[in-house]
């Protein structure tokens, strides 16, 4: 079984963007950061978006309007940022505060600034493999993750479990591409399927995209199958500072001597998200300068 080193991917991808950049004469790629309010989750992983970016040599201005800021007052600010020849991607920080249409926030970004991959045309060019789209960031860093794992999924079966916009459903566009590390057959399950354990076990590669706590257990899994877990659940833990840990949704001490390879948690999935953000950064800066 082979563990697969999240934050070392990423930091390869880092590296690679850091020396890209580097070589960008003029102006620098720029990100604007916009993070409504003061959630502590929103807060943390704005922070951490600003460094990487800092660490790649990509600008980030972070917009940090208060919670009580109206869907008029938020579109505007994101019509002003579309406009400013400056900035190459928007990243407007999800979960929106209740009384916010965050569908209708995502929409309102330029679709060549949407570096999120939420906007429905980067959706559609997504269904349509255009690659002059962006893809959003989890699962294209899932599929950076197991082309860098040496994982092709040509002819392979993947179930996912899971159907939101963020993670399941292009995920599954992503894997059933017609190009070379993708074209693998893919399985959706959800909260309807019926028969999902022996879906599963179907599998040769299991992706869990479920967000409850070790749902994946090993009579699940079928023995040399690549298991990637998306989860980030909190589970109580006396013995820890904070009062809790993270686990994943795969029970990952029973499932791993089953797997070929596996994604750890906290350290699989995570870390890839962020620079897959920066990836896309990148990209639109090159596609906005016309190459
Ligand atoms: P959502 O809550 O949007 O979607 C969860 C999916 O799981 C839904 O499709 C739901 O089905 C399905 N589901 C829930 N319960 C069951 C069940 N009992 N059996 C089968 N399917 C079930 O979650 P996200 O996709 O946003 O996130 C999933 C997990 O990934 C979370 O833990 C989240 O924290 C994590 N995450 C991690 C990221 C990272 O960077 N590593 C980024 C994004 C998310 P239905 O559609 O029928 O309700």
């Amino acid at each position: 079984m082979e563990v697969i080193d999240g934050n070392r991917i990423a930091a390869d991808l880092i590296a690679e963007l850091k020396a890209e950049v580097a070589r960008i004469p003029g102006r620098r790629p720029c990100l604007a950061l916009v993070r409504v309010g003061d959630d502590p989750a929103s807060v943390s992983y704005v922070r951490k978006k600003g460094l990487t970016a800092a660490e790649i040599g990509i600008e980030s201005r972070n917009l940090l309007p208060p919670v009580s800021i109206t869907q008029a007052e938020l579109e505007s600010l994101v019509d002003g940022l579309n406009a400013d020849p400056a900035v190459d991607g928007i990243l407007v920080q999800s979960p929106l505060p209740a009384h916010l249409d965050e569908r209708a926030v995502f929409a309102r970004i330029s679709p060549e600034k949407d570096v999120d991959g939420f906007h429905p045309v980067n959706v559609g060019k997504l269904a349509q493999e255009d690659a002059s789209g962006f893809a959003s960031c989890t699962p294209a860093g899932i599929m950076e993750l197991l082309a860098r794992s040496g994982v092709d999924l040509a002819g392979k079966h993947m179930v996912v479990i899971g159907r939101s916009l963020i993670v399941g459903k292009p995920l599954a566009l992503l894997a059933l591409q017609k190009r070379p590390g993708a074209n693998a057959t893919v399985t959706v399950c959800h909260s309807r399927t019926a028969g999902l354990a022996a879906l599963v076990r179907t599998a040769d590669v299991v992706v869990a995209a479920i967000g409850r706590p070790e749902f994946v257990t090993a009579d699940m899994v079928k023995p040399g199958a690549v298991v990637i877990d998306v989860g980030i659940n909190r589970v109580a833990d006396p013995a820890k500072k904070s009062g809790y840990r993270l686990v994943g949704d795969v029970a990952y001490a029973a499932v791993a001597p089953l797997a070929s390879r596996i994604t750890p948690v906290p350290g699989g999935v995570g870390p890839m998200t962020v620079a897959m953000l920066m990836k896309n950064t990148v990209k639109a800066f090159h596609l906005r300068k016309g190459g």
